[in-house]
């Protein structure tokens, strides 16, 4: 590729969440002019820290994988060694429930033989997986018709149902296996199978100097998720304008002209190219005036509501040995909620060492109509059931919770299509760049990794 290097060049950065805030970053240090306009009052998009009565309350992302060098590099660059945590070991543990039991999620073949948690008919099963060719459905696979082929009934219930539910807040029946785990279809594709892709592709990492999600680190920040993003927005300076909120864009030439209103002011601002990391539907209205058809695929992105239900504890009170990372429920066991961290498990300083922080989840493209609910009965009903999983007695010490009407944009079955017309978009378009959580992964670690293919786009 001929990279032609032009550090005059005006670069508007739309969204000061993780994706938008890693990428002028980047582009800072490279020389460019950036300017990073965001519609909130603070930093970080869905990252978010409170803290509340002395206890720390990550509303959005509880943590992040390490997945790639770069986070450990802003990590050093932004002089956040003091500030930066590695989960406690104890949080290596997950549980599944099954029949309102609380089981070990097997991570060793001797584990595996002895679980509970599958059948022996389903662990017989999960030995054919070597056997099984490839699939003729290619892209339009979703992740349960996947894994029902690949390894069977039990294991897309008891395992990856729940796994889907604690990643993307999603449906297995509506996600695409080649958008919303890559890696996954790759083993297929490339290897055959996935025990033996799994194989083959740690010796490629290595070489890559790559984490898997499963072996990667998991980290957060001793002031909670929302330090870095914060840290980068401090570094920027002025270059990071909050409490601009843009409203339209229009082409003048070879450049373009952004409007925004801040303070109640309506401002503009001229550029050479734009970076859009606002979620698809907002994206959807800002570009309607560039290609109809591309606000209709940004629309089509579904965006699923989670309730995130923050409670504290006496430890005293809980009959539930804390040894772990917290638990998922598979949509079979019917509950009304999607699972639980042990907040101050992973990281002990999210409360103090007579209580017990953990964080629930609610809703998603499970239970969408979570939106139209009365939040206070919700809360109080997850509550019961989830003090009856735990062995819970006696009063929390606090409930507070964050609604996301839109929470995480799902890769469905079709997502190909979307991903095929954001690029041709982009070909048509010079000097506009469609980025965020809706391309390239959802993850933190995926968006801090996607800003480098991003700062190269923005170099062409
Ligand atoms: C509840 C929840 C839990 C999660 N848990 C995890 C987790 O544990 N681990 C993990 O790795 N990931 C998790 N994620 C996913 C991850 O947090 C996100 O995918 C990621 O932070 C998205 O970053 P982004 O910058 O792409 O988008 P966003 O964070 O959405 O940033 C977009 C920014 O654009 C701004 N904006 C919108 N409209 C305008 C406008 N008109 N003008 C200017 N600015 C505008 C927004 O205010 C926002 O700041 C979670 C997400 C949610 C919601």
């Amino acid at each position: 590729m001929n990279i032609t290097v032009e550090p005059q060049k005006k670069i508007v950065i739309i969204g000061a969440g993780i994706s938008g805030l890693t990428t002028a970053y980047l582009l800072n240090k490279l020389g460019y002019n950036v300017t990073v306009l965001e519609k909130k009052k603070e930093p970080g998009g869905s990252i978010e820290t409170v803290v509340e009565k002395g206890f720390l309350f990550d509303k959005g992302p509880n943590s992040a994988l390490e997945t790639h060098p770069l986070i450990g590099q802003l990590v050093e660059e932004l002089g956040l060694e003091d500030e930066f945590v590695y989960a406690n070991k104890e949080g290596n543990k997950r549980y599944i429930l099954k029949n309102n039991e609380l089981h070990q999620l097997p991570m060793s073949p001797p584990a595996f033989i002895k679980t509970k948690l599958f059948t022996p008919a389903a662990k017989f099963r999960l030995m054919a997986e070597p056997f099984i060719g490839r699939s003729k459905d290619g892209y339009y696979q979703s992740i349960s018709e996947f894994v029902k082929r690949r390894l069977g009934k039990e294991f897309l219930d008891y395992a990856i149902n729940p796994f889907v539910a604690g990643v993307y807040a999603g449906n297995p029946e509506d996600l695409s296996v080649k958008s919303a785990f890559p890696k996954l279809y790759e083993l297929e594709e490339k290897y055959g199978g996935l025990m033996i892709g799994t194989l083959r592709s740690i010796r490629e990492r290595k070489m890559r100097a790559e984490k898997s999600k499963q072996s990667a680190k998991m980290l957060s920040f001793k002031n909670g998720m929302q330090v870095l993003p914060k840290a980068i927005a401090n570094h920027l300076g002025e270059k990071v304008k909050l409490l601009c909120d843009v409203s339209s864009i229009e082409k003048i030439g070879n450049r373009y002209k952004i409007y925004y209103n801040h303070l109640e002011q309506k401002e503009t601002i001229d550029c050479d190219t734009i970076l859009s990391t606002v979620p698809a539907y907002v994206a959807a209205d800002l570009f309607r005036n560039f290609d109809e058809t591309l606000s209709k695929h940004l629309l089509d992105i579904y965006y699923p509501p989670v309730l995130v239900f923050y409670i504290v504890y006496k430890k005293s009170g809980i009959g539930q040995p804390l040894d772990g990372f917290g638990f998922l429920i598979p949509s079979i066991e019917r509950k009304s909620f999607l699972g639980a961290i042990w907040s101050s498990v992973i990281f002990p300083n999210r409360s103090d060492e007579n209580n017990a922080a953990f964080t629930l989840f609610i809703g998603g493209a499970r239970d969408p109509e979570v939106g139209g609910v009365d939040k206070e009965i919700l809360i109080s009903k997850v509550r019961k059931e989830f003090e009856q999983i735990m062995r819970i007695s006696g009063d929390p010490v606090l409930v507070t919770y964050r609604y996301w009407p839109k929470a995480i944009p799902q890769y469905n079955i079709g997502y190909v299509e979307h991903e095929r017309y954001f690029d041709e978009f982009e070909k048509n378009n010079p000097g506009i760049i469609l980025s965020g959580n809706y391309r390239g992964g959802i993850s933190v670690g995926d968006c801090i990794k996607n800003a480098e293919s991003v700062v190269e786009k923005c170099r062409v």
